[in-house]
């Protein structure tokens, strides 16, 4: 089940010789807020692509502009400078072509797994019996079977967010963007729920934009990870990751996994130590409650 913009992309990449077209381009973005204590720049003239088919991780400490990043790109912030383009259109606003997960929990409480898988199909007048069909082959695909009838009280996190994954690939995005939706679960869950997801890569050659500031499920998914510095968030580094594919999170035990995580490391010690000194500085010049 692959978007027909998809496909076009992909017979538009093999007229191409074989080099991967970018789904997503994103080319000298800036962001300044205006707070009270005065302007902020957010974003400073970030430029990368995101290729048809792959996986794009941006990683940076906390407050570095990821999701600025990603709500401008999701088209629901304006106000930037630069640009965001998926295929030859510009994003002013939300685009049919982007799936959006947030990190916060977005699951309907009132509805069941099925229920809220098959929402954007009903939204868009599928029948029930077919909506029910479809919803079920995402639900699959996110090891989520058996658990159809369930209401989200009834799950754990972890299955929260897979509904809301199964949800927005039930959309069929071109391009499926992530901001840090695993963040709240704990490690061993976050590395299996990485299995579900290189999978879903691997069957869908779905195209991806994932934000994180977990350097090793970074290393796990992506073909390519964008390091951000810490305020402004500027593009520090783009670092292609070559670990063979198909990938289960067995790879996290091979050498070439460790060194990469090395170096990603190493490009992001220097970010967070600034972001966490300007975090110690904050609370130091904020007024003590204790009389
Ligand atoms: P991250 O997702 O990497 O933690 P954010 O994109 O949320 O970072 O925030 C980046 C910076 O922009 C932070 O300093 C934050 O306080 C500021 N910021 C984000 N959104 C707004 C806003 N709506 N108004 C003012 N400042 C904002
Ligand atoms: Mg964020």
């Amino acid at each position: 089940m692959k978007s027909s913009a998809v496909a076009k992309a992909a017979f538009a990449a093999e007229q191409s010789g074989g080099c991967p077209m970018p789904a997503l381009e994103i080319e000298n973005l800036s962001m300044r807020f205006e707070t009270s204590e005065g302007p902020v720049t957010a974003v400073d003239d970030m430029s990368f692509d995101v290729p048809v088919g792959s996986f794009v991780s941006l990683i940076g400490p906390s407050g570095c502009g990821k999701s600025t990043v990603f709500n401008i790109v999701g088209g629901l912030l304006t106000g930037h400078t630069g640009s965001v383009r998926v295929g030859a259109e510009t994003v002013t606003g939300p685009h049919r072509a982007i799936g959006m997960v947030f990190q916060e929990e977005s699951t309907f409480p009132w509805r069941t797994v099925i229920d809220n898988v098959a929402f954007p199909l009903e939204v868009s007048g599928v029948g029930r019996e077919e909506r029910h069909e479809q919803a079920r082959h995402f639900i699959n695909m996110v090891g989520l079977h058996g658990f159809e009838r369930r209401y989200p009280s009834e799950l754990s996190g972890g299955m929260r967010q897979r509904v809301a994954i199964a949800r927005t690939l039930a959309f069929q995005p071109s391009i499926l963007l992530m901001d840090e939706p695993f963040a709240a679960l704990d490690e061993q869950t976050r590395l299996l729920l990485g299995d579900k997801i290189l999978q879903i890569q691997q069957d869908l050659k779905q195209t991806t934009m994932l934000i994180t500031h977990n350097i090793t499920e970074a290393v796990q998914l992506s073909d390519r990870i964008v390091v951000m510095t810490y305020r402004p968030g500027k593009v520090k580094r783009i670092i292609d990751v070559d670990l063979p594919r198909p990938r289960t999170s067995e790879v996290i035990t091979s050498t070439a996994f460790g060194a990469y995580v090395a170096e990603v490391w190493n490009d992001l010690r220097e970010e967070a130590s600034r972001g966490m000194a300007e975090a110690e500085a904050a609370t130091q010049t904020r007024p003590s409650r204790r009389s």
